[in-house]
């Protein structure tokens, strides 16, 4: 089983400089052969196989850089190349670039070059970097991924193989509808109800990015605040985004520790235009980050994780009694069963039809 731990790096001056090397690299030698292989196609109507080893006489720079970084720029070209004659709809490879690309290399452990050792970790050409692990992990390193972010921090997410645990079977089976004032209402089998609030703080983050975002707004272009003020906006990004991740990873680790089966509806662009309508205060809601951690954490404990059609009509049924009602409007929150007479709440009664599709 491979799983990534990602922890905070803490690179001095020199090493700083080398990972500048290093994703500039990364960056030149995926451009370089996307390019040329842009040109050859247009020549010839084949597909151009380059390597970096090519260009290396020609942009000596590039030895100054771990050759693996250069390998796996190679693969992630290829893998653009291969997503895209897979799925159209994926595009085709795009240039990166220093800015709005994410700054990031990738190298792997060969023979135990990459190792954690009292609280630093060996990588290949730079040696030992200061690192944070707030949780430790077993297994064989099998790759990292150095990166930084827009306010300058570093970041390593290892890839780590380790035996397979021998999934613990429980009992419990779970529905969850995705909300917009909750951000998801559960029911399980035992007929208990739960809603899950998004997180306070996050409202409170929320807040503050748009004072600095208006704050951004009115700087003078090429200003020398406005530099500060960018980075100020891109630091309240972050910690929304870390909140938002820190309580996604909390719900979804707890659903998928406590049930065995586990239902969701499907995201369509139906509810994610009401999550855009509804949820914007908030910004994206998170539901596709969720419902990918329910899908591997599901998969990683053995679970059975469903995803209902995405005509499956959970809010329109009584779950009471089964009676379709028809289309009900969003601000219509709560109404009794015309048939039955039970008194339905609209996000609770969809997670116990959701319930309903546990086998
Ligand atoms: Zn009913």
């Amino acid at each position: 089983m491979l799983k990534a731990y990602k922890y905070r790096l803490y690179p001095n001056e020199e090493q700083k400089n080398y990972f500048a090397n290093c994703f500039g690299c990364a960056r030149f030698i995926y451009n370089q052969m996307l390019s040329d292989k842009i040109d050859h196609y247009k020549e010839t109507k084949q597909m151009l196989n380059n390597t970096p080893a090519q260009y290396k006489e020609a942009f000596p720079f590039m030895k100054a850089v771990d050759s693996l970084a250069l390998a796996n720029a190679q693969q992630n070209l290829e893998r653009a190349y291969k997503n895209f004659f897979r799925d159209k709809s994926i595009g085709f490879p795009k240039f990166k670039s220093k800015h709005r690309s994410k700054a990031s290399y990738t190298t792997n452990n060969q023979g135990g070059n990459i190792r954690i050792e009292d609280g630093k970790i060996k990588l290949p050409k730079i040696g030992c970097v200061k690192l944070v692990q707030h949780r430790t992990f077993q297994g064989k390193i099998k790759s990292c991924t150095i990166s930084m972010n827009k306010s300058g921090n570093y970041f390593i997410s290892i890839l780590v193989e380790s035996a397979d645990e021998t999934p613990q079977l429980v009992e419990r089976k779970i529905g969850i509808d995705l909300g917009i004032s909750d951000f998801a209402i559960t029911t399980n089998d035992l007929g208990e109800t739960e809603k899950h609030k998004n997180p306070k703080p996050l409202y409170k983050s929320e807040k503050k990015l748009k004072k600095a975002q208006r704050s951004l707004s009115l700087k003078q272009k090429g200003g020398k605040n406005r530099n500060k003020a960018r980075l100020k906006v891109a630091k309240k990004h972050e910690k929304i985004a870390n909140q938002r991740k820190d309580f996604l990873h909390k719900l979804s680790k707890k659903i998928t520790d406590e049930n065995q089966v586990i239902v969701i509806e499907t995201l369509s662009s139906k509810n994610l235009m009401k999550n855009h309508k509804l949820a914007k205060s908030i910004g994206d809601a998170g539901w596709y980050e969720f419902v990918r951690q329910l899908e591997y954490k599901s998969k990683q404990k053995g679970r059975t994780l469903i995803k209902a059609d995405r005509f499956y009509p959970s809010s329109q049924v009584c779950s009471s009694c089964g009676h379709r009602d028809g289309k009900k409007p969003l601000n219509i929150r709560e109404w009794d069963c015309p048939t039955c007479g039970e008194y339905l709440d609209r996000d609770i009664n969809a997670s116990k039809n959701l319930l309903a599709l546990a086998k």
